[in-house]
């Protein structure tokens, strides 16, 4: 049974009609929060809940107590300092006869006016501690003896707010009174269970209405944790149900070039030239990757490793793959300088092999990039390798059967287009490799509709790296270890962040520690380089070429060295100001040593205070060098929409269920998902009708990351 149309569409009704709702309200509704119907209205849950029966006595609170509830009389409000200082300092007593202090920075006015002296107020924020005193910047305010009618419910929701709305009346108490007056009007019809009956009893799931109802009101936790339960697992489901069907859906209809022969330059490149024995993760991998190759159908494969975990190797066993099938095979790389790192890297493991390899970027010109464009429509060149200039349309290939994408995050939704339009009458087989890894969570949904490869082992024989963290006082210690290092006939790395912003400073800071270090480290004995993202990429590659060279021992670099440079001698990193860079920039930054035998060091110099986050990234970075821990930490940290990777896919905006937390919830739900469209593709077994509708009527603008539908 499909739920009839006019029943559907109570939740469709914009929002101006509600009572006390105008077409002003309904506007700033739209604008802040993006609500416009009953349906987002009531499909933006709450973000928290106050449990009103539990207030900590401030006198009992400790400085790193974290959130706090306290219920107390607003003794004292006052505006201190001007303009830009200007806050509002007010201080709450409640029975124990201690104070808290509350500070406001924002809405100043407003809020002097708003608030009471002498009132009671339930008051909720973080407590910090400043100058010996306890306080809280920014608490959430009610009055504590409103609100009769609700003097049942001890768990109140609380719902995001903007400071415009609050003003208008449509902060967290108005939404509950909205939220009221629209659970009221409905019927259990405009609330359909959209989930097939057997999942719900199977997973012992309360229904969908049940769920939105007590997410709104919940009545105790018990009943509150199976209502979350519920929407969680509804929400990963049918987004998982979607980008499922979209992979399904893709492999139905986009035929696939069939590698069905594994030849001559594949069987001699593993025989004779392959110079090391694959890990068995390598192994692993490139049996996915052929198993897919077979099926006839376009291969969409991410391949995840961590930094050295040899995912080239990979990528250039696949192209030999394409290759004995009659085929040529590109690779791209975000940088000029990493594609033509792989350039040389997979020329020198293919010498003796007789096969062309070419090498395109934009600064490839003139005479030399009509020969290659030449030779390569006439498919005498095996394999390209560079930059986005790969697929840009005067590039033809006589028939590429293979595209192997490095970094991939960096590449556009319109190059992944062109890039399916390199070869007729099918796309090339693309195989995407990260530079960091991702938390598995995020991989299931952000490539949720790619397949999935992951090595998991580091090659052997690699001395892992020792990091240590050292505060600013113990620099001339740090430059010791350096000259060690530099003695040993070994080469250094000092990382200065770059931060878009404050440019200016920052490159300031870096001609200050230049000379700094030309003082600490004089000529001839010590040469340096500095390279840095303002400079001109040629001076930039000239730099890099003769520190790779070993003319210089010392490379100065803000974070252009990130992604990929390869200096096997350099053994000691040096990263300062540490608490400027995010957890996986760091990790990336440490990939730059410990790259060949000899043992390397990282050391991570940041000042003394450091914030609590910042303590967290760098003892992460102390404690671990496995990049899927620090990416999971770093999703802890971070939340989801800040992972590398990850951000061009608005899929990891949800509702309720949290990437970081939700985990097992969702492999539960991928896993229903799939055996669902494997039992029933097209979904029309009377039981999922309704997850059918329910799907297309509000899943269809999710878009996987491969784009064809
Ligand atoms: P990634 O791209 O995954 O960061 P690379 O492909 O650049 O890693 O490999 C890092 C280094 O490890 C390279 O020098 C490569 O030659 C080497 N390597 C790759 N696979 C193996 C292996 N199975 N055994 C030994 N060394 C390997
Ligand atoms: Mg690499």
């Amino acid at each position: 049974m499909v739920p009839s149309a006019s029943k559907a569409g109570l939740l469709d009704r914009g929002i101006a009609n509600l009572p006390g709702i105008g077409p002003a309200k309904a506007e700033l509704l739209g604008k802040e929060l993006m609500i416009f119907t009953l349906g987002d209205l009531l499909y933006s849950y709450p973000f928290r809940y106050v449990d009103r029966t539990q207030f900590h006595r401030i006198i009992d609170i400790m400085p790193d107590q974290g959130n706090v509830q306290v219920k107390g009389k607003l003794v004292n409000l006052v505006v201190k300092g001007e303009n830009r200082k200007k806050r509002l300092v007010g201080r709450l007593r409640d029975d124990s006869g201690a104070a808290l202090e509350l500070v406001w920075f924002r809405g100043v006015n407003y809020l002097d006016r708003t608030f009471k002296i002498g009132e009671e107020y339930v008051c909720y924020g973080t407590v910090q501690e400043f100058n010996g005193r306890l306080s809280i910047a920014h608490p959430e305010m009610e009055l504590a003896n409103t609100g009769q009618s609700e003097a049942a419910a001890t768990f109140e929701p609380v719902y995001a707010s903007t400071e415009k709305l609050n003003k208008r009346g449509l902060d967290t108490r108005g939404r509950r009174k909205m939220i009221r007056g629209i659970l009221d009007r409905l019927s259990e019809a405009d609330l359909p269970e959209m989930l097939p009956a057997y999942l719900v009893q199977e997973l012992r799931l309360i229904s969908h209405s049940a769920a939105v109802r007590t997410i709104h009101l919940p009545g105790s936790q018990a009943e509150l944790d199976a209502a979350r339960r519920r929407l969680k697992f509804e929400e990963l489901f049918l987004l998982q149900m979607r980008l499922i069907q979209l992979k399904v859906n893709r492999e139905a209809k986009v035929a696939g070039y069939t590698f069905d022969q594994i030849g001559d330059r594949f069987n001699r490149f593993f025989h004779d030239h392959l110079p090391f024995q694959l890990t068995g993760a390598q192994k692993r991998v490139l049996r996915e990757i052929r198993q897919d190759l077979g099926r006839g159908i376009q291969m969409n494969r991410l391949l995840q490793g961590d930094v050295g975990s040899g995912k080239t190797m990979v990528g250039l066993m696949t192209m030999l793959m394409a290759l004995d099938n009659g085929f040529q095979a590109c690779m791209m790389a975000p940088t000029e300088i990493l594609a033509f790192q792989h350039y040389e890297s997979i020329r020198a493991y293919l010498e003796g092999m007789d096969l062309t390899v070419a090498f395109l970027s934009g600064n490839v010109k003139g005479r030399a990039r009509r020969a290659i464009l030449e030779a390569l429509a006439e498919g005498c060149i095996d394999i390209l390798i560079g930059t986005h200039a790969l697929i840009e349309p005067p590039v033809v290939f006589k028939n590429l059967g293979l595209a192997i994408i490095d970094e991939q995050h960096r590449f556009g939704v319109k190059q992944r287009a062109k890039l399916w339009k390199k070869n007729l009458p099918y796309p090339p087989h693309v195989l995407v490799m990260t530079a960091t890894p991702i938390p598995r969570t995020l991989a299931m949904t952000a490539y949720g509709d790619l397949d999935v490869s992951i090595i998991d082992e580091l090659p052997p024989g690699r001395t892992p790296i020792k990091t240590v963290h050292f505060t600013e006082h113990r620099r001339e210690r740090v430059f010791g270890r350096i000259r060690e290092e530099i003695d040993k006939g070994r080469q250094a790395y000092i990382v200065y962040p770059l931060i878009e912003e404050n440019e200016k400073l920052d490159l300031l800071a870096l001609e200050e520690a230049y000379d700094e270090m030309l003082h600490k480290f004089p000529r001839p004995a010590y040469q340096i380089s500095v390279v840095h993202g303002k400079m001109k990429p040629e001076d930039k590659d000239y730099e890099m070429a003769r520190f790779k060279n070993g003319e210089t021992q010392i490379m100065m670099a803000t974070t252009v060295i990130e992604v990929g440079v390869n200096v096997p001698n350099a053994t000691i990193m040096v990263v300062v100001h540490t608490e400027r860079f995010g957890l996986s920039q760091l990790h990336q930054l440490r990939g730059r040593v410990g790259r060949g035998a000899a043992e390397s060091y990282c050391i991570l110099l940041s000042s003394v205070k450091l914030s609590k986050e910042s303590r967290q990234r760098i003892n992460t970075m102390v404690e671990t060098t496995d990049g899927f821990k620090i990416a999971e930490a770093d999703l802890k940290l971070r939340g989801p929409g800040m992972i590398d990777g990850t951000q061009q896919s608005g899929i990891l905006q949800m509702r309720i269920a949290d990437l970081a937390q939700d985990g097992r919830i969702l492999a539960v739900a991928r896993e229903r998902a799939k055996d669902l469209l494997q039992r029933d593709p097209n979904l029309r077994l009377e039981e999922h009708l309704l997850l059918r509708s329910y799907l297309d009527r509000h899943f269809s603008t999710v878009k996987g990351w491969s784009l064809i539908s």
